[in-house]
Parts: C-alpha cells; structure tokens; sequence
C-alpha cells in the first residue's frame, strides 16, 4: 500500500493558541461590533484571516536573521538578496521596500501618470488603489470563466487576449503605462495564469510596445499550479518554471509577505537600469536608501532564504495539498466552493450557502461571523462590505461574488486544525436554514471600510 503523505519538515519551536467556548465568542465577537478585524488575536482559535506576512520561518531563516547586516549603505545582506533574486527569478535590478503596496508606490511613481489606463486581470486591491490614487483607471482583462464559480478551469488567473488587445487598440499606446498580470490571481480566487497566457501577453504587448509587470505575491504557487496542470512542464523543476515566467516580464513588485514567507518585506524586480534609476528616486524618498528601502539587513537575509525555500517542491505540494485536503472535506460534504481550489486559500460561496438570505443582510460576512461563533475560526469576507460604496452615487456596491476566504498562513498550522476548521463550517452548513438574518451597518468610514466597520444583526 502507497504510504500516506506527511509534512516535509518537523515543528521545533510551538506558540499556544486558546480554546474559547461559544458563550464567550458570542461576547467578544458582539463587543467586536461584529467585525473580525476587531477581534484580539487571542479571542481566535485558528486564524485564517490572511496568509500574508503569518507563515512560519524556518531554521534557515532565523540563523540567516541572526546573520544581518544592519550597514546603512552597501549591506552583506542587501547582496545576499540581489543574488537571490537574480538566481531565483532572473531580474539584474531590484529595490527593497517595507511590503507589496509600497512596491506598488514607488514603481507607479515612476511609471503612472493621470488619464492613463492599467489593463490586467482582476487586479489586487491595494493595486488598484495606488493607480486610482494617481487618476488612471485599472481595466480588467480576465477571462470570463474566472467569475463562475462552479465552472472547473485550470488557469482562471487568465488574461483574455481579446479584452486586451481591445484596450490596445483603443487607447493609443503613451495612455497605457504597462499591463500588470496578478500571478497567482489573488482577486479571482488564488487562481494561477499558465505559461502559455504570459507568454502571449508578452508577445502582444512587444507588438503594441506595452510594458509587462507582474504582481508577483504567490508567483511560486503560480508555478506549482503550472507544473501540475501545463503540458510540458511536468518534469521541470519549480525554479526552472518560475525563470521562464519571468523572463516574459519586464518588471515585478512583490510582497515577501506571501511567497517570500517572511513577516514583513517588499520588493521591485527589473530588467531595465534606466527604469531602475527613475523608480530608486522614489525608494529615497518613501522608503529608505536603495541599498535597504523599508527593511532591517536581518529580514533581506531571512527573505534571501525564503525565496529559495518556496520554490522547492516539497514545500509547495505541502503547502497547496493542505489546502486541497481542506476544500475536499469540504467538498465533500456539500459545502459550495470556489473551484478548483486556489493556491493560498478556500473561497466559500456564501451566495449558494445561504441562497435565503436578501444581499442587503451581507451574507459572506454572516457565514463569517457564524462560522467565528460555531469554532472559533476567524475567515475573511470577499464580498459587499469590502466592495464599498459607489464614487459617485454612494449607493452600496453588490459585487457577483460573495466569497468568504479561508486563507491558509504558511506552514503555520497542522491537519487536524484543518479538520477542526472543516466540521466547524460543515456544522454551520447543517443548520443553515436556522440562519434567518444577517446584519446591517451602523458606522462605515468613507472608504476602506471594512477594517473598521461597525455592524449589528437585523
Ligand atoms: C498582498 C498583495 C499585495 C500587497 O502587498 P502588501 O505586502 O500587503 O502591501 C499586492 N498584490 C497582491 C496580489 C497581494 O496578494
């Protein structure tokens, strides 16, 4: 009989977390105004809040910590990683900054200017923010399969061609800066883009003569994803796949926070010096010299490492298979999911979880609430109160998808916390039709404003 399948490393330092009953959630959370991001992280059993920047580090890492050089200018440790980067993705250039959204800062600083367009597909969050921040408009490009969430494709990250190729056509070629593919798709649901996608965006934007940059998050789980379901990449390694990626780009920004399994750190890969030199400007002035930008030398070393832990494949099928085993169980038992299952985390959909419910009551974060409630589980929601107001009508957004995601921090937790997480949702899947109502907002900031939302149930 085939041997089961175990964990690649073993635990050498433990953290407690605390067990609560469900009087006590039931407290907290209504003390919390019903927002998860006001709860303390000790009213949480398991938190699947986010996977950024609450993945472990390893052995490896910590003695590379202890290893830092903290040299203003010239550090060992600011070395250590151009090399690392250099080795791992391919880029001659890069600047260190204090996470992903600062990346963003500075390399939009020095490439968008007001009126532009940003073509891509579904881009992130704080990615959109920073090229709304500075008057252009963010296009989405993705494939339509990407939105039907029971519709199985390998590569729903995916750009369409045709939606791209419009845009090009549409606005002449100084109104678009470049076009940012999201690798893996955090938006659409932790999806990957295959080889084959970024080769022809690559090709089609050198005949319009566009700029290609990735946002580069969860580009090892891209190429986990690539190395499982792309004809011909079966037996390359991870490192081999995550090179030739690259090599269609022209530029990244990154959040170490992910794949680059630190606690905080950032970065810009480039291919170009000239480009280089206009976005170093802007570190000095936001983050820090270029030889540190926003970073300790100790936590440059650490991500050094981190970067070449997370290409392994060991590392990633660990990592991607605990996800799986969780949407399986899942699965399994009827819950409505997003699929296939992404590569950092288990979306819900809470539109067919609880199909009763009018969209008014917020239903990702009702599921959200009670899934708190049932097993102390913190999720996040992907739905209404995060798609905000309109601009211009203030009226609420109600977006396609009301997801709740379950996003699982790196090499942090153990199966039988995904067991646990399981039949907490799955005991709230059996008594959905007790779930009568859901919840209305009583105070909201004029933008954000989920991180500080105030709640009550109707
Ligand atoms: C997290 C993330 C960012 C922003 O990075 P931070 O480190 O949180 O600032 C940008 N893009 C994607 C796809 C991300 O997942």
């Amino acid at each position: 009989m085939e041997l089961p399948y175990s964990e690649p490393y073993k635990i050498k330092m433990v953290e407690p977390i605390y067990p609560s009953t469900r009087e006590e959630r039931v407290k907290w959370i209504t003390a919390a105004k019903f927002n998860l991001f006001n709860l303390k992280s000790n009213q949480v059993l398991i938190d699947l809040l986010t996977d950024s920047g609450t993945g472990a580090m390893s052995d490896r890492q910590w003695a590379a910590i202890m290893m830092g050089d903290e040299s203003y200018a010239g550090a060992s440790s600011y070395y250590n990683l151009k090399e690392a980067i250099k080795n791992i993705i391919g880029f001659d250039y890069f600047l260190p900054t204090h996470q992903g959204r600062a990346a963003e800062n500075v390399l939009f600083s020095a490439m968008v200017k007001e009126g532009q367009v940003v073509p891509g597909n579904s881009h992130f969050d704080t990615t959109k923010g920073h090229i709304e921040f500075r008057k252009a408009h963010a296009i989405d490009c993705t494939i339509d399969e990407a939105f039907n969430t029971t519709l199985e494709h390998p590569f729903k990250g995916n750009v369409d061609l045709n939606k791209l190729e419009k845009v090009y056509k549409e606005y002449p070629k100084e109104k678009i800066p470049f076009v940012i593919i999201t690798i893996t798709c955090n938006s659409s649901g932790g999806q990957p883009v295959s080889i084959e996608n970024m080769k022809a965006v690559s090709e089609l934007s050198k005949k319009y003569g566009i700029k290609v940059i990735y946002d580069s998050a969860r580009f090892a789980e891209n190429a986990y994803f690539i190395k499982l379901r792309e004809k011909g990449y079966e037996n390359k390694t991870i490192k081999e796949i995550v090179k030739e990626m690259f090599s269609y780009a022209d530029a990244m920004t990154m959040s170490s926070k992910k794949d680059g399994i630190v606690n905080i750190g950032g970065f810009i890969g480039m291919r170009d010096e000239e480009l280089f030199k206009q976005a170093s400007f802007y570190n000095i002035i936001f983050e820090g010299y270029i030889t540190y930008g926003g970073m300790a030398g100790r936590d440059m070393n650490a991500l050094a490492v981190g970067l070449d832990e997370a290409t392994e494949f060991v590392y990633l099928q660990s990592r991607i298979e605990q996800i799986a085993y969780l949407g399986k169980k899942l699965k399994d038992a009827g819950v409505p999911l997003q699929q296939p299952f992404g590569g950092h985390a288990i979306f819900v959909d809470a539109k067919r979880f609880l199909p009763n419910l009018p969209k008014e009551h917020f239903l990702a974060q009702t599921l959200a609430v009670e899934l708190y409630i049932e097993a102390g589980v913190r999720g996040v929601e992907i739905g209404a109160i995060l798609a905000d107001r309109d601009p211009d009508t203030r009226e609420n957004r109600f977006p396609d998808l009301e997801l709740l995601r379950l996003a699982i921090p790196r090499r942090v937790y153990t199966y039988k916390h995904m067991d646990v997480v399981a039949q907490g949702l799955i005991n709230v899947f059996e008594r959905r039709n007790e779930i009568l109502s859901g919840y209305r907002i009583v105070k909201e900031a004029p933008l954000m404003r989920h991180f500080t939302v105030e709640l009550e149930k109707i």
